[in-house]
């Protein structure tokens, strides 16, 4: 019997994870990978690799706590592994200048603990809600290009091809799924994905150990160690599409971040980087659907729409789709 053909589209953080979780948890699986880009050139690789479920639009909440806590898990065996993924614990800090509600993951991470108004108050007159929590912070530019290795060694393919709809993946396929963020816009096509634009400047700055979140509307700022870099944000610039990098934009990224914190005005600043968040109102879209090749109905299955938070969510999105994947083989003995 020949092997089921299973084709990615996209090779950012819900592509590459989603072809590995098909190829371990169904070895007898063909796959392939057809993108556009790869890292260091997808969006993964200029977020800031937080775990933190963040703008999930109106994302079911039960699906957004399974899909984080599954990545949360696998960020903490890639730790354990002793191997380097670009993976480590951060403690940190968020603050808002308005009232807000404790998150509905707030279980999830390590040592999650909310501070009363005055103690808010302490760090600055204008804040009124915080909370503090350890989590993981994930670097795509790390582990990206490891995920693509694990493809190529257990006998994935991989094709750097422009598509111009979804059906072009499908002749050669059993199960089509589409990860391809914001490309979904014009692959499927679905209007409903827009950019959210987002700006960041890298620096070097080896003694900032924790992070810091200012999520006040008008004064929205972050700052989040990296393994090799601190990532300072940022921008979220609902319907913009210029990936350039605006330099008034990056010099106001600067002056915010050092106002949060004053040592910043010494680190070296290595470079800026621009993505667009592939926003749905809707929320992510993880579910399956057909696509129409020489008169042949393919399986897809849909894994786009993550946001502002891809990385939280990528492992338990792949979980999913590979556990879809089976589904379909077994329906239909594909
Ligand atoms: C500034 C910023 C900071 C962020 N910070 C965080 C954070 O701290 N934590 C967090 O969890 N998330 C964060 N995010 C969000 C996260 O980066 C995204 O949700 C995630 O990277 C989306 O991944 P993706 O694989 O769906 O999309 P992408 O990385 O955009 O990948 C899509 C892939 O599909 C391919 N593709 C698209 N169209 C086509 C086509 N027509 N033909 C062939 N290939 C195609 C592309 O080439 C690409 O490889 C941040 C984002 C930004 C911009």
């Amino acid at each position: 019997m020949r092997p089921t053909r299973v084709v990615v589209v996209g090779a950012g953080v819900a592509g590459l994870s989603s072809a590995v979780a098909v190829l371990e948890q169904l070895p007898h699986c063909s796959v392939t990978v057809i993108s556009d880009s790869f890292s260091p050139d997808t969006t993964g690789d200029v977020a800031a690799g937080l775990w933190e479920p963040f703008l999930v639009g109106n994302s079911n909440e039960k699906d957004i706590l399974k899909w984080a806590k599954g990545t949360w898990d696998q960020f903490h065996q890639w730790f354990q592994s002793g191997e380097e993924w670009g993976v480590r614990m951060v403690p940190g800090h968020t603050f808002s200048d308005s009232p807000s509600q404790i998150p509905s993951w707030s279980n999830i991470p390590a040592q999650f603990l909310e501070y009363s108004m005055s103690e808010c108050q302490q760090i600055s007159p204008c804040y009124v809600f915080g909370y503090s929590f350890t989590t993981w912070v994930a670097q795509p530019s790390i582990f990206l290009p490891k995920l693509k290795a694990i493809v190529e060694e257990k006998g994935g393919k991989i094709i750097n091809r422009r598509l111009k709809s979804l059906d072009e993946a499908a002749p050669d396929a059993d199960v089509v799924v589409n990860c391809s963020g914001i490309g979904a816009r014009v692959l499927v096509p679905d209007l409903s994905v827009v950019p959210v634009r987002g700006q960041v400047v890298r620096v070097r700055a080896p003694w900032v150990t924790s992070f810091l979140i200012d999520e006040s509307k008008s004064t929205h700022a972050y700052i989040i160690p990296n393994t090799d870099c601190v990532v300072l944000g940022g921008t979220l610039d609902e319907g913009e599409w210029d990936l350039t990098v605006n330099a008034d934009t990056a010099r106001q990224i600067l002056k915010r971040c050092c106002e949060l914190d004053p040592s910043l005005k010494d680190a070296e600043v290595l470079g800026s980087a621009v993505g667009l968040r592939p926003y749905r109102k809707a929320g992510v879209r993880l579910e399956e659907d057909v696509v129409m090749t020489s008169g042949r109905a393919v399986p897809v299955i849909h894994n786009y729409g993550h946001s502002g938070c891809g990385v939280t969510l990528m492992w338990g999105c792949a979980r999913d789709v590979a556990s879809r994947v089976a589904t379909l083989v077994m329906k239909a003995a594909l």
